[in-house]
């Protein structure tokens, strides 16, 4: 029988009882959300990061065997094949896996930790710093239940590779020479932007056994074993190379040849174009304005989502701080003890760019801070372990231990406690598109703004034109413009928008070879459609929408899909298509105005933000100046809970209208291009030209409709 030592069955008993703390922490979000049906689908809760579909989508093919040509589903993604495994040797449903998936194994982040710390002779120190990392604001908020992400595993891969890193350097074991290697192939597989990281622990045991360890053979091999690991080629090539290399490290007469394969795997690694992803990054961040980028063409100038994105660098201290640690004054102990704990064990020096990266946070956006977290747990543990020791008895010693790990685990379980994010979309939303899937086919398109992408085609197995990895401002100016524009301009763009991303599939497939020798430049759908309509200003061919014109062939069905929750970020939509693509110049932007917390005090109604509707008048009151209503429109569910929609026409040269939807209970406040573009006509009152739509389905939630040209 297996006889486990003291010292292993206490880590044993703390890797247990640390990972049944985090996947309890991260249960508490679904007991809190027990009773609400909103956010369940299949009688499982919904996932509640957008990119989560993403992977869903890839599962759900894998498992089905369906999958098209340019339907963008990744299905040779690591997170879906991941995913499509868990769900076939698993007896729970499909729905139960994505959502569940985070919670276990973001928990096992748990291991790496305790080990680490087993190897410095500390597994208090681990234990410690396992409860606390575990459940830290910022990594709980990327890995709690539901957020089915790549992040589930982007903290406990790099953790494993710096035990591995650790236990090589500490105990010159050949195993760990494999373990590491492996430990980078997994990395790599789950995260392609990995080599950061990876390259960053190279570079450290570089300068270490450069500096302190010169004549040791075992770091040359170290680092060998990781460049041919870390090879900008196909994994399954690396597998065998890694292996190999292995097997002559392992056989001491092969070790007069360390240096020549250390130089050849230091060769192949820069002729493979292991660095040029690193590279590129330092081009983009050092040498911000060398670059130029050649234009032909056109020359179009479009909207991008960055700038609709607040500017990261400019986060507060605290918000950094509770992330990376739960508290300000934890944090500021956690470096203390992350200095302390480097000069006591100089080997933690190795845990620097997982610090690193995580400070990058104050300039490359919160994500970021994720990474910092278990290395600065490490910090304050090791200092309560420290205190500890100064402990007159024993008693004395655990309870010190323990009360200090209650103080800064606390903080964490209040953010836990307060954080009720919903889930992406609604019960109505998803039956929605439950319905739709049945009516229409795989190959047909959804028009909708690009957040809505992934979940659509998870939820209605369709195609869609943008997505949360395809919204760069040359794909989202269409979608603006139709959602924004007035119905047969809507329409029209539809099916050229459709129809030019086909072929341009079809087209980039079919030339892939003359398109790469020859660098030849793929233009935006909209500069393509302006040449071929015989234009070379973007603006007189979007004028040409307005007038007869032929369409390209109809090679599929296209849909709308309007949801009620659009109206929030409708300002922002009109974004990307209000503006003039051949200057850059932005149009005037629309008014438009939404309420949902107004006050009628009988001769007046407060719409906030000193917006007033005066009934006397009839007019609009925006700060000092009054305006004349154009209409006043209520739209409300009757007993057949169909739409009724009452227009009042009472100056017909005003340009601004207010729309009470008495059954949201919401006002609107617009002008006429807002009034009369497409979003506004069919979402919110239903007024759709029958000749270009039909309604498929007309809920208060979501409106579909099936475009007739
Ligand atoms: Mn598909």
């Amino acid at each position: 029988m297996l006889t486990l030592n003291k010292d292993t069955k206490k880590t044993l008993l703390y890797i247990s009882i640390a990972f049944t703390f985090s996947v309890l922490m991260r249960l508490i979000w679904v007991y809190q959300f027990s009773g609400v049906e909103a956010f369940k689908f299949n009688n499982q809760f919904m996932i509640n990061t957008n990119d989560g579909y993403y992977y869903a989508e890839g599962a759900r093919d894998l498992l089905s065997g369906i999958s098209q040509d340019n339907d963008l589903s990744p299905i040779t993604s690591a997170g879906s094949l991941l995913t499509a495994f868990f769900a076939k040797i698993l007896p729970f449903s499909f729905e139960s896996v994505i959502f569940y998936l985070p919670v276990f194994l973001s928990s096992l982040v748990v291991i790496p930790i305790i080990l680490i710390a087993k190897g410095l002779k500390n597994l208090e120190m681990g234990f410690i710093a396992a409860l606390l990392a575990s459940i830290t604001w910022s990594y709980y908020n990327r890995t709690m239940a539901g957020y089915y992400d790549t992040d589930m595993l982007n903290i406990v891969l790099p953790m494993f590779l710096l035990w591995s890193i650790i236990w090589a350097i500490n105990t010159n074991e050949n195993k760990y020479l494999i373990i590491t290697a492996i430990d980078i192939l997994i990395y790599r597989w789950w995260y392609p932007q990995s080599y950061s990281l990876e390259f960053s622990f190279f570079g450290l045991i570089l300068l270490y056994a450069l500096i302190f360890d010169r004549k040791n053979m075992f770091n040359y091999k170290l680092l060998a074993i990781m460049m041919l690991a870390m090879m900008n080629i196909d994994g399954f090539i690396r597998l065998p190379l890694v292996l190999g290399a292995f097997y002559i490290f392992t056989q001491e007469k092969f070790d007069k040849y360390i240096y020549y394969i250390l130089g050849a795997s230091v060769l192949g690694f820069f002729v493979s174009g292991g660095f040029d992803p690193i590279w590129s990054k330092l081009e983009l961040y050092v040498f911000k304005d060398a670059i130029s980028v050649g234009k032909e063409g056109l020359n179009l100038h479009f909207f991008t989502v960055m700038q609709t994105i607040r500017e990261a660098g400019q986060i507060p201290f605290e918000t950094f701080a509770n992330r990376i640690s739960g508290h300000a004054a934890t944090f500021i102990i956690s470096i203390v003890g992350y200095a302390y704990l480097v000069y006591r064990h100089k080997i933690m020096i190795f845990a620097l760019p997982m610090v690193g990266l995580g400070f990058l946070a104050s300039v490359g956006g919160l994500r970021f801070t994720i990474y910092a977290v278990p290395i600065l747990a490490f910090g304050i543990a090791f200092l309560i372990t420290e205190i500890s020791l100064k402990m007159p008895t024993n008693k004395m010693k655990v309870l010190s231990m323990v009360a200090f790990t209650l103080a800064i685990l606390y903080p964490n379980y209040k953010h836990i406690d307060a954080y009720k994010v919903p889930t992406v979309f609604t019960n109505d939303e998803v039956k929605v598109l439950d319905v739709l899937k049945t009516k229409v086919d795989r190959e047909d398109y959804v028009v909708s703004w690009w957040d809505y992408g992934y979940p659509i085609r998870y939820y209605a197995d369709m195609k869609t034109l943008g997505d949360g990895g395809k919204h760069s401002g040359s794909v989202n100016f269409p979608l603006s413009y139709m959602l924004t524009s007035s119905q047969v301009e809507a329409a029209k763009m539809a099916r050229l928008d459709v129809e030019y991303t086909e072929q341009k599939f079809k087209y980039l497939k079919e030339n892939k070879e003359e398109i790469e020798d020859k660098n030849i430049t793929i233009f935006s759908n909209i500069e393509d459609m302006t040449k071929d309509y015989g234009f070379n200003d973007t603006n007189d061919f979007l004028f040409s929408l307005q007038t007869e014109m032929t369409l390209p062939k109809k090679t599929r069905d296209i849909y709308f899909y309007l949801p009620f929750r659009m109206l929030n970020i409708l300002p922002t939509v009109t974004l990307f298509s209000n503006m003039d693509l051949m200057t850059g110049t932005k149009g005037k932007q629309p008014f438009f105005f939404v309420s949902k917390n107004f006050k009628d005090s009988g001769s007046k109604i407060d719409l906030g933000r000193s917006i007033y509707i005066d009934k006397a008048t009839s007019s609009i009151v925006i700060g000092q100046q009054k305006i004349p209503m154009k209409r006043f429109v209520k739209t409300t569910y009757n007993a057949q809970k169909k739409l009724d929609v009452n227009v009042q026409l009472i100056n017909p040269t005003s340009d601004i209208s207010v729309i009470y939807m008495a059954n949201y209970n919401t006002f609107l406040v617009l002008d006429e291009k807002m009034y009369n573009s497409l979003y506004i006509q069919l979402m919110v009152l239903e007024n759709y030209n029958k000749n270009l739509f039909e309604a498929v389905t007309l809920d208060p939630n979501v409106k579909v409709y099936k475009l007739k040209i």
